[in-house]
């Protein structure tokens, strides 16, 4: 058997990704937990009548289609849905393991309230009704001290009936502070509000690309809709589609890759622009989209009669491939012919957003990455990245306001998005715990947490525990003991993730609308409700408009009544969607004045200055840059890993509970560390005891830790292994967006 580039890589670093898709591990981990661990929650189903349930998932943002087979109303086993879009028949490890989440002895069975100090674990049962009445009491009283204003909500997305739940009742009670936890969506969409100035999502073809450009994006390791990207990869290999990855560090993505390209971390910024310089140099571009469709391209002269610069000059005056070698590392005839491969494919795509994307980064730096697909045109085209509008089926009445709610909507948002300094930005989280922990008194007096974990997935969680100590009011509306649950007041639980009724909208990265319907499989296991009824039932309590803004009696009834005539067809097929959407032509797609695509917006020109390299945290006293990565073997998200999924994860990644850090071994002889030696970590943000773990996919001088480690809440069979690397790294705000820029901290690294 001849053993290429590509095979070589399969059988080795990559396998892990491949075997994802297959039940194998989930029998393997089953059988495994079942004779080794004895978990007392293992599903041993008893004998009974089987069946089928069909649904959508809610366990990440994926929302992938599942089958569920039961044992009367016991799930056994979880499989992917044929015919479902985009994920068509697969589903990853952790929607297979899910049933154990399901049946964890940890989930929180009724709603509590907190006894102890905050985080000492000291909860007491309550009423549904003493609980939604201490709820409503406390939200009674910040209104009327005139402090509506001073709620905020935090949830995992923006999109769906839930988040418009919440967001109906921060409308009725009169507060604009609804903010979505970060992600890479939120670079993506103020770059097409900037480029093509229309409120929308970026989506992509990938499987219809014949070239495939990724800045970081862990295709393979939980970017967008992970079973989808496989699919999609999967896919590139049998087309022979070329996937050329560029990122510090040899991620499964780039061991499956075509061509691993290792940067500077950081840099992708500048070597975007190295690579737009070649394009224009050797007039590769597509000058009829160029010509007719974009603005910006070339200089040009302003209504007030000044002159700028337009995109083609900025790009050859600042940025030769020769100036992008120096920085990024990558040598300057490398670029040109990644240009020129770029350029002369017919669908070229270029997709920016590191690992699993579940922080922004910098906008500069997906603008100039959505500069290379408008050079080539592969906009709104054929395997091109796509801005598709949001979902609109929501259309309900708008929110009846009283004079509380009135006065409380014209106070700036907490975290300043959309104010003066950041105009572009929707939601600002990552800001919002250095607002509170520099106020005098918290512009945040109660917080709703809803499907996110703010407390464990934000940067620099002791700044985030910190702001969190100074809400005097935080309820949480999980269903397992998570990290924010930890800090709250009071825990309405929701639902588990097959017990309940949810429309699942616009998987990340879809290019086709799709409003999905996660459906009850089984019954409430615990004295549980909907957080769509309990939303209701404490808009009925607080009543006057706050109530008469929910006029349905449950969730359920909200539900039916926003689908609509769509009702019986998403009851019966589980899905709504379009496999024939197409996105507008360039005629249409762009909203600018002109109604072109927009090279440089009008107020991001950034002249004659050079754009510079979002920088991190810490000084040159440190001598190692310490990276995130992801792994699909780690829920990195608002959910964490079960039990059965954490024993797969690879030793090189958790040992024991040690956690274990990649290290190149020239950077490890140099600073007299070896092969799995107790090592310290320390950055600007902390310290911690890891594991040495030498390997040479990793760049000299640069350390890599893994992202979904470090629980200290969900169940005691995650909490306590290895380290939170939102410890150790701290957000760094991007000065044109607010948005977090991160993508690593300054670090060092001694023997224990
Ligand atoms: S990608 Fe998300 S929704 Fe899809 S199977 Fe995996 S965990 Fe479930």
């Amino acid at each position: 058997m001849k053993i290429d580039r590509r095979s070589f890589l399969s059988l080795g670093v990559g396998a892990g990704a491949g075997i994802a898709l297959s039940p194998l591990p989930w029998k393997l981990t089953d059988d495994s937990s079942i004779w080794t661990q004895m978990w007392p929650w293992t599903p041993v189903p008893r004998d009974g009548a089987v069946n089928y349930v069909n649904t959508a998932s809610t366990i990440c943002s994926g929302g992938c289609g599942l089958s569920v087979r039961k044992i009367d109303d016991r799930a056994v086993k979880v499989e992917g849905l044929k015919g479902y879009p985009g994920s068509n028949g697969n589903a990853c490890i952790h929607c297979m393991a899910g049933i154990q989440m399901l049946y964890s002895p940890n989930a929180v069975k009724s709603p509590m309230k907190r006894t102890g100090k905050r985080g000492e674990g000291k909860w007491q049962p309550i009423s549904w009704d003493e609980a939604i009445s201490e709820t409503a009491k406390k939200l009674g009283e910040l209104r009327e001290s005139g402090k509506a204003s001073t709620l905020a909500c935090i949830l995992n997305s923006d999109y769906g009936t839930i988040p418009a739940l919440f967001k109906q009742f921060l409308n009725a009670f009169g507060s604009p502070n609804f903010m979505r936890t970060p992600s890479y969506q939120d670079a993506y969409e103020m770059t097409l509000a900037l480029m093509h100035q229309t409120d929308s999502m970026a989506v992509f073809d990938a499987e219809n690309a014949d070239f495939v450009l990724s800045f970081g994006s862990g295709i393979i390791d939980g970017w967008g809709s992970s079973v989808r990207m496989f699919k999609a990869n999967s896919s590139w290999k049998e087309k022979n589609v070329k996937l050329v990855q560029i990122e510090p560090r040899l991620s499964n993505t780039a061991a499956k890759s075509d061509q691993w390209l290792p940067v500077n971390p950081g840099t992708e910024l500048i070597l975007a622009l190295g690579i737009a310089h070649v394009i224009i140099t050797e007039s590769l571009y597509n000058k009829d989209f160029v010509e007719k469709y974009a603005e910006g391209f070339e200089d040009w002269t302003d209504n007030e009669g000044n002159k700028q610069k337009g995109f083609k000059n900025f790009v050859l005056e600042g940025y030769s491939p020769s100036y992008a070698a120096r920085v990024t590392g990558i040598e300057a005839n490398t670029i040109v012919k990644l240009a020129k491969d770029f350029a002369g494919a017919s669908a070229p795509l270029a997709l920016c957003g590191r690992g699993q994307g579940t922080t922004p980064g910098s906008i500069h730096e997906f603008m100039a990455v959505h500069a290379l697909n408008a050079l080539v045109g592969n906009i709104n085209k054929k395997g091109g990245i796509w801005a598709m509008p949001k979902p609109d089926y929501i259309k309900w009445e708008q929110a009846k306001l009283d004079d509380t709610a009135r006065e409380g909507l014209k106070v700036p948002r907490a975290d300043g998005a959309g104010t003066e300094k950041f105009p572009h930005a929707k939601y600002l989280l990552t800001r919002l715990p250095e607002v509170i922990n520099s106020a005098k008194e918290s512009p945040i007096q109660a917080l709703f947490v809803s499907g996110a974990n703010p407390a464990y997935t934000l940067p620099d969680t002791k700044a985030v525990a910190k702001a969190f100590a100074s809400i005097p009011f935080i309820v949480s509306f999980t269903s397992h003991m998570d990290e924010t649950a930890e800090m709250a007041d009071i825990i309405l639980p929701n639902h588990g993730h097959f017990e309940r009724y949810e429309d699942i909208p616009a998987p990340p990265g879809y290019n086709k609308p799709v409003v999905g319907l996660a459906r009850p499989v089984i019954s409430p296991q615990h004295n549980t409700r909907h957080v769509g009824d309990t939303l209701i039932a404490i808009a009925g309590k607080l009543g006057g408009t706050i109530a008469e803004s929910f006029p349905w009696k449950s969730y359920e009834e909200c539900l039916e009544k926003t689908m609509g005539e769509n009702w019986t067809s998403i009851q019966e097929s589980g899905v709504i969607t379009n496999p024939d959407y197409e996105a507008p032509g360039w005629d249409t797609a762009f909203e600018t004045s002109s109604k072109k695509f927009a090279f440089i917006p009008g107020n991001h020109n950034p002249g004659n200055n050079s754009l510079q390299i979002p920088v991190i945290e810490g000084n040159d006293n440190y001598r190692l840059t310490l990276i995130p990565y992801d792994s699909m073997r780690l829920a990195a998200g608002p959910v964490g890993n079960t039990p059965f999924v954490t024993k797969t994860v690879s030793e090189k990644v958790l040992k024991g509970n040690d956690i274990c850090i990649e290290i190149n071994p020239k950077t490890a002889e140099k600073y007299g560390l070896k092969q799995g030696q107790y090592a310290i970590l320390t950055t600007p943000k902390g310290k911690a005891k890891v594991k040495t773990e030498l390997s040479p996919g990793i760049m000299p001088d640069i350390i890599a830790m893994p992202r979904g480690l470090g629980h200290t809440g969900i169940d005691e069979y995650l909490a306590g292994k290895g380290i939170n690397i939102n410890e150790l790294i701290g957000p760094v705000e991007d000065p044109a967006s607010g948005l977090d820029a991160a993508w690593g901290i300054k670090a060092d690294l001694v023997k224990a």
